[in-house]
């Protein structure tokens, strides 16, 4: 009997199914404390690319088409802030600013206020006296005025943003070939600075000290020839980076965001890797940069290993360590459902997903799909619930997941996806489904 037992142990070991223990072991390794939350763009990134290149290596997965290694390097440029970021008014410190979103130089002149602005007024700087305000309204004042910078009232959503970024402001990140113009800066003020600002017609200055660090991101790509040349690829993804450290050194794991996502595209990839060859190519794809810009997934875009045209489909995963609450428990969204025929024949080959219940949320344009959507690939992540309480918080760590939801959220993919690599179904873009900016 103890013999028998060990046989059918070696045999669940080998087969292509999702092993919790497996999952758990590299969820503890990518949002463990030795890789510091795989901040976007950071050494520690690099091994978190370097680890999953290594892991879809072992699984037998080849380099993609015209590369030579599992890696794709991508340089970053990156302002540093090199002081404190200082908001002057007729040439006073306001001691009770908080820069939010800040672009290095010194930037300032006459103000406007939102709600009192004339046609044909033109100011450096917008004010924004209402914690109510309209972000569109916002936006459009701005444009209208030109402001380089736009001052709002602190409120519990600017502290919560100051907080989700680790307390450090965002300056621009941007590829070698980009320049930051039309980036604008905003920055909190507390009551008695907003008094001030109304007050008179003062000047404000907003000076931002910094410097320009040459950074790189990293993508891991793996592919899985198919069967027939002429059948196109599958493209999957998930970006492997997270928050990294904050300004005080607390470590912002990242667990759900995005291990969980990463764990499921290495599981995916030993799946299908294991099993008969697909009729369709499959890229696996893990993303460097997705919190800070996107930059792996545009890059991808902008230099991909086969011709997009040849894409048939690209699925991202993200955050799938806890179930939706406007769903029932086993299953999982995809944002843009409505977009294009993809998810209704998943679902009609088993997928267990349904369209995204928190369309206010635009999660269809917050994930790297929306990257390759732009290039007119059908694109879509499927996903968990986005608004965890973990959510961009140092508590985002493994053992938060709700592993049995993750674990079965991965083993209810495998079919409908090994369905789709070897169909001849080709999705497309319903009606007005693609996007355009
Ligand atoms: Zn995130």
């Amino acid at each position: 009997m103890a013999l028998a037992l060990a046989s059918t142990t070696t045999v669940a070991q080998a087969r292509s199914e999702v092993d919790p223990v497996r999952v758990r072991a590299q969820l503890d390794f990518l949002a463990g404390p030795d890789l510091h939350g795989r901040g976007s763009a950071t050494p520690d990134e690099a091994v978190a690319a370097a680890y999953v290149a290594s892991q879809l290596q072992g699984y037998g997965l080849k380099t993609a088409p015209g590369m030579t290694g599992y890696l794709q390097r991508i340089p970053v440029l990156r302002q540093a802030q090199a002081g404190p970021v200082e908001l002057l008014i007729d040439g006073v410190p306001a001691p009770d600013a908080t820069p939010l979103r800040v672009v290095g130089g010194v930037w300032g002149g006459k103000v406007a206020i939102l709600g009192r602005i004339a046609p044909d007024t033109k100011a450096a700087v917008l004010v924004v006296p209402d914690v109510g305000a309209k972000n569109a309204d916002i936006a459009k004042a701005r444009t209208q005025v030109g402001a380089a910078v736009t001052i709002v009232i602190a409120d519990k959503d600017t502290v919560r943003a100051t907080e989700a970024s680790g307390g450090r402001p965002a300056l621009p990140r941007y590829f070698p070939n980009e320049t930051p113009t039309g980036r604008t800066s905003t920055v909190a003020v507390g009551p008695d600075t907003m008094r001030r600002l109304l007050a008179g017609a003062p000047t404000v200055t907003l000076s931002v000290p910094f410097t320009l660090a040459h950074d790189s991101t990293t993508n891991a790509v793996a592919y899985l020839p198919g069967s027939d040349p002429a059948a196109g690829v599958l493209l999957l993804t998930a970006h492997l980076d997270h928050l990294g450290i904050g300004a005080d050194g607390t470590i912002w794991p990242g667990a759900n965001d995005e291990a969980s996502g990463t764990v499921a595209l290495m599981e995916i990839a030993r799946s299908m890797a294991m099993g008969k060859r697909p009729r369709r190519g499959i890229l696996f794809v893990a993303y460097g940069s997705e919190e800070r810009g996107g930059f792996g997934a545009r890059w991808f875009g902008d230099h991909p290993p086969v011709p997009l045209k040849d894409i048939a489909a690209n699925i991202e995963f993200e955050m799938i360590g806890a179930s939706v609450p406007k769903l029932a428990a086993d299953r999982l969204m995809m944002t843009g459902y409505e977009r294009s025929d993809l998810g209704p024949e998943l679902r009609a080959h088993g997928a267990l997903i349904d369209a995204d219940p928190y369309p206010e949320q635009h999660y269809f344009q917050r994930s790297d799909n929306y990257a390759l959507a732009l290039r007119g690939v059908v694109a879509h992540t499927v996903s968990g619930y986005g608004e965890v309480a973990t959510y961009h918080t140092p508590q985002d760590t493994p053992d938060r997941i709700d592993a049995p939801y993750m674990v079965r959220a991965i083993e209810s993919l495998l079919k409908p996806i090994r369905w789709l690599a070897d169909s001849r179904f080709t999705p497309r873009w319903n009606k007005d489904g693609q996007p355009k900016e």
